[in-house]
């Protein structure tokens, strides 16, 4: 086992059960989606490219640095091609720590349809936990320019839909949390779908947001966004009073 491997050999661990677990969801098919894990300041546990995520073993984990050098590369395997934009991401926002970006359906589905819907206050654990799902304009998937668009809105919410392409999740604790809030999301957008099949879609009134600011204190939560970046949940969700 690599030096690396057996320092971080829980944390590998917990990479590999989430793979699975974002399988098992459906959230991923074929080799779709990828996931990393700041295990350092500085160092990334990230997954593969080309490898389906229900068969990745604690020996298919490769290790970069956040400035992009491959710390650990097991035999066989490179890093996703994706790894230039999660490195973008820990750069941006160094107080997240765990990235998840995945297809699950029903998000892809607002994705496609380049739907704002779920950038409004529509549910209070998603106002609280997850900010407003903002899109990220598409571009072509592993490259450069696809990097540069996360920078446009990363700091802006912990939730985004990259256009005609996925979803992505950060969290501030770790996978484990990322994928809890990745399927809140999901749930979010399947009961939207069932809203706009019966009817309107409304939104939380500005004075509930103003009282769940309250909640978010009394559960000694960070405003979802870039630490300092918001005041209140109104700046989050960009309502000013009387909307
Ligand atoms: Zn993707």
């Amino acid at each position: 086992m690599d030096k690396l491997q057996k320092k971080f050999k829980q944390q590998i661990n917990s990479m590999v059960e989430i793979s699975h677990r974002l399988a098992y969801l459906g959230y991923v098919a074929s080799h779709g989606g990828n996931i990393s894990l700041r295990v350092d300041h500085d160092i990334i546990l990230i997954t593969p490219t080309k490898i389906a995520k229900r068969k990745i073993t604690f020996n298919d984990i490769c290790i970069v640095s956040r400035d992009g050098k491959i710390l650990f590369m097991p035999e066989n395997r490179t890093p996703t091609g994706e790894t230039p934009m999660h490195n973008r991401i820990y750069i941006k926002r160094p107080d997240i720590n765990a990235v998840i970006h995945a297809h699950p359906p029903c998000l892809t589905g607002f994705a496609i349809a380049q739907s704002a819907l779920l950038e409004l206050p529509l549910l209070p654990e998603p106002v609280l936990e997850l900010g407003p799902v903002l899109s990220i304009n598409y571009e072509e998937p592993i490259s450069e320019k696809l990097a540069q668009a996360v920078d446009t809105v990363i700091t802006k919410s912990n939730a985004f839909l990259m256009n005609n392409h996925g979803a992505m999740i950060l969290s501030y604790e770790d996978l484990e949390r990322a994928i809890d809030l990745l399927e809140m999301a999901e749930s979010m957008a399947q009961s939207v779908c069932t809203a706009k099949i019966l009817g309107k879609v409304n939104v939380i009134s500005c004075e509930e947001i103003i009282n769940l600011n309250n909640v978010l204190r009394k559960r000694a939560m960070p405003l979802p966004g870039k630490k300092d970046q918001f005041h209140s949940l109104e700046e989050v969700f960009n309502i000013k009073s009387g909307n």
